[in-house]
């Protein structure tokens, strides 16, 4: 595909969409009816569906019996953290050798022209960003996922919480199922907020900040405590009346769901006219940045607390004159 058309590249080959980043018509005031349905598509395809259709299987395939999951098992409990490990390794790796080592769309709609694995960079254990990633997705990543899949699998099998069953409420469940990117969305961005504050930063988020350019193994290149934080949207299945396959479900819009946004491109091609879009932009101008787009975008929370960023040059002036601003403020303090 030719990406001219949909973005420019500067001269250092950066590529950035011309389309300015919007917020989703989810919370726009007055409402906006038309635009919301037309949107609604993307809701759902491909990414929230495939996270469905993964929480489908897991249920159907993975998930031990009730009653194994009563006791806190070793056996069940190594079950799950090794089919999770070779879930992120296919899932994650299959985009890492597609667009990374075979760079089967060369640079078509990569925002950053530079290939992480050809700049060493001291930031990273061994020198290297993939390496980094690797031993902090696998080492604290994968565990502290399945360390809240087996506490709800537990939970729920201990009849801890307030579950409901699949017969008696599918409406309500599907409800909620619509619900649950807004709900992680909000957990989220106020968690990672909460990381962007000076002590937690340095000693916690600064870790996953060493991508300034994210590939998809960068997304879960984490410090513990954030990979704890970040696998807490869980926990609101024990404050929400919910069904343990939704917990699934939002454990892999957070697990799954991280490598999208981590991708590195704007399209993924898969004919050579059609191309799906990843969505990574906000969070791409994120880890350029740093203090823009706390969120993804699918509640307006960065326009309503003024760290939103579109991608423009008018979202450039209006984060120059915030860090202005805030500059000034630590001076006239000082
Ligand atoms: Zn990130
Ligand atoms: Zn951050």
């Amino acid at each position: 595909m030719d990406d001219t058309q949909f973005g420019t590249r500067d001269k250092r080959g950066n590529w950035t969409p011309n389309e300015p980043l919007v917020h989703a018509p989810l919370f726009s005031l007055p409402p906006k009816p038309l635009a919301l349905l037309k949107w609604l598509p993307q809701y759902f395809l491909p990414w929230n569906l495939i996270w469905a259709a993964s929480a489908a299987a897991w249920w159907v395939w993975v998930v031990p019996k009730k009653a194994t999951m009563q006791s806190l098992d070793w056996g069940w409990v190594l079950w799950l953290f090794a089919i999770n490990c070779i879930a992120v390794a296919l899932f994650y790796g299959a985009f890492e050798v597609h667009l990374y080592i075979r760079r089967a769309q060369g640079s078509r709609f990569k925002y950053n022209a530079k290939w992480p694995s050809e700049h060493k960079s001291s930031a990273f254990m061994f020198g290297s960003q993939n390496i980094d990633s690797l031993i902090r997705g696998f080492g604290t990543g994968v565990p502290i996922w399945t360390a809240w899949e087996v506490l709800v699998l537990w939970a729920w099998a201990n009849d801890i919480g307030p579950w409901v069953s699949l017969m008696d409420h599918p409406l309500y469940l599907f409800a909620l199922w619509l619900l649950l990117p807004v709900i992680h969305e909000f957990h989220f961005f106020c968690i990672h907020r909460l990381i962007h504050m000076p002590f937690l930063y340095k000693w916690v988020h600064s870790v996953h900040h060493n991508s300034v350019n994210p590939s998809p193994w960068s997304s879960l290149s984490m410090h513990p405590v954030e990979h704890l934080l970040y696998f807490a949207t869980a926990a609101y299945h024990f404050i929400i009346p919910s069904h343990p396959l939704l917990a699934i479900y939002q454990l892999h819009f957070a697990g799954f769901g991280a490598v999208v946004g981590h991708i590195g491109f704007d399209k993924l091609e898969v004919t050579e006219d059609s191309a799906v879009d990843s969505h990574a932009f906000a969070h791409y101008l994120h880890h350029k940045y740093f203090e823009v787009n706390y969120g993804d975008g699918l509640i307006p929370l960065d326009r309503w607390f003024g760290t939103w960023h579109d991608g423009t040059k008018a979202g450039d002036a209006a984060m120059n004159a915030r860090y202005q601003k805030t500059k000034a403020k630590a001076n006239a303090k000082a």
